[in-house]
């Protein structure tokens, strides 16, 4: 079971120890973990990316410009009416609802996703390409 946390303002950076939070002025807000962050505790990115110092985050982001990449990659494919797996030639047949991407029935699936905004949690069911079924976990916060 996927969890997706949804963004709740933060006012102060709320990095550091798990006893002691830092509590320095925001400089950002992780767009991972939804934690604020200080100057000293994240990252802010020109291309308007909020990363925090986590490993865990640092590691989403590696990810995410992975999935950049693969994305672009899947458009062209898309445009030469491909799926937008590497090498799948099967008929196209819907888009993925994460990427946006247009993808052949054997590289979708509907994936049942636990969406938590506060304290309420959600179940939906979402349409996935592969490449997002995997990064899936990914999304979920610890
Ligand atoms: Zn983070
Ligand atoms: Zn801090
Ligand atoms: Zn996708
Ligand atoms: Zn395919």
């Amino acid at each position: 079971m996927t969890e997706i946390r949804e963004y709740r303002k933060a006012t102060r950076c709320e990095r550091g120890g798990r006893l002691r939070r830092c509590r320095r002025p925001l400089a950002g807000q992780c767009q991972y973990c939804a934690l604020g962050f200080c100057e000293r505790h994240g990252l802010l990115l020109d291309d308007g990316q909020q990363v925090c110092s986590d490993k865990p985050c640092q590691a989403k982001k590696e990810d995410v410009e992975r999935h950049l990449v693969f994305k672009a990659a899947a458009l062209q494919r898309n445009r030469a009416d491909a799926c937008g797996i590497p090498d799948c030639d099967a008929p196209l047949a819907r888009d993925c609802e994460r990427c946006l991407r247009t993808y052949c029935a054997e590289h979708l699936r509907d994936v049942v996703i636990n969406v938590v905004r506060g304290t309420e949690r959600a179940m939906e069911v979402v349409r996935l390409c592969h490449h997002c079924q995997t990064r899936a976990a990914m999304w979920a916060e610890h």
